[in-house]
């Protein structure tokens, strides 16, 4: 969306080359100590393809994907195996999630491929993505298909892999921290608390048709906190529908922009009356909402924004 600041900075001050030492380092010590990382996956055609269908006849490509989730924003959040992989890779096909700093991992003369997809700006459409992975594995490449946060929540991870399964291409998954995880722990916002939510939902706030096609009734049980993606847009619906299903509108509520980034913002107000102060703060996505009495605890333990606070005091 024009406009939009949806770039995601690192915090704390780590370089490129203090990374990519950082990460040697500790790669090292580990393989020292004769713990080495897990294998490049073997062939995926014994795997059956979605339809059910064998997969697709000829040659069985030489390359591989894995498909690797960059975390929230840190650079810090990336797993061992995703920074390894970053750095390994002879091509790395990215979207506009990923920060900057993770980035600066991917080798000098490996290939970059920026595939975007801010909300209603998708650089190249998911088949093209699809096709552009399996391309480059039949090529022989190690192709890292890096996301945002974790890629088989709101990733669609899934529908990347189906093609690769598809077409006999190697492939493995790495985890990464999702928005939810990451973005609440930097926000002092703990998802589950035993006096407040006994359990937390993860919904998408991307609606189809600009409405209702959440189960509303579930989101509005009581004791739980419901993580919404992609929400600020739909903001109003979204609580207005909440509030007609019986969330009292003076819940706590909070949305975080650019959360583990050193641009981290947070805004904290009621169901009732985020979506007007988001616009009076003029709060953007990337930002995650959080609804739900654990938002209450913010106030004390909002110690992220107090240490980068404190960093540029
Ligand atoms: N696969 C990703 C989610 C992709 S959907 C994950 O697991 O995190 C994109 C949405 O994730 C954004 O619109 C926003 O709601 C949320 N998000 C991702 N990174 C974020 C960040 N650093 N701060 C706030 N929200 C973030």
């Amino acid at each position: 969306m024009a406009g939009q600041d949806t770039s995601l900075t690192c915090n704390n001050g780590l370089t490129a080359p203090a990374l990519s030492s950082l990460l040697q380092r500790i790669v090292d010590r580990l393989e020292a100590r004769g713990i080495s990382g897990r294998p490049i996956p073997p062939r995926s055609r014994s795997l059956t393809p979605p339809d059910g269908a064998p997969a697709r006849q000829g040659k069985t490509p030489d390359g591989v994907v894995s498909l690797v989730g960059a975390g929230p924003g840190d650079p810090e959040l990336l797993t061992l195996r995703a920074a390894r992989l970053i750095a390994a890779a002879d091509a790395v096909v990215y979207d506009h999630l990923v920060g900057e700093h993770i980035l600066t991992l991917i080798r000098d003369d490996a290939e970059r491929v920026y595939v975007g997809k801010e909300a209603g700006n998708h650089t190249l459409p998911q088949g093209e993505i699809n096709t552009l992975l399996v391309r480059m594995a039949q090529a022989g490449k190690h192709v890292v298909r890096l996301k945002g946060g974790d890629p088989f929540i709101f990733g669609r991870g899934g529908e990347e892999i189906e093609e690769l399964v598809q077409s006999g291409v190697r492939f493995e998954v790495v985890p990464g921290i999702t928005a939810a995880s990451g973005v609440s722990a930097y926000a002092g916002i703990p998802l589950t608390h035993r006096d407040y939510a006994q359990s937390c939902t993860f919904a998408t706030g991307h609606l189809q048709d600009g409405t209702a096609d959440l189960d509303w009734a579930a989101l509005a049980r009581p004791h739980q906190t419901v993580v919404i993606y992609m929400g600020i847009g739909a903001l109003p619906q979204i609580s207005k529908q909440l509030i007609a299903h019986g969330v009292p509108a003076d819940t706590p509520a909070a949305a975080v922009q650019n959360g583990t980034t050193d641009h981290q913002r947070t805004v904290v107000a009621t169901l009732g009356t985020l979506a007007d102060a988001l616009a009076e703060a003029g709060l953007r996505p990337p930002a995650l909402l959080i609804v739900g009495q654990v938002v209450k605890l913010h106030h004390r333990l909002d110690w992220y924004q107090h240490a980068l606070a404190e960093e540029t005091a």
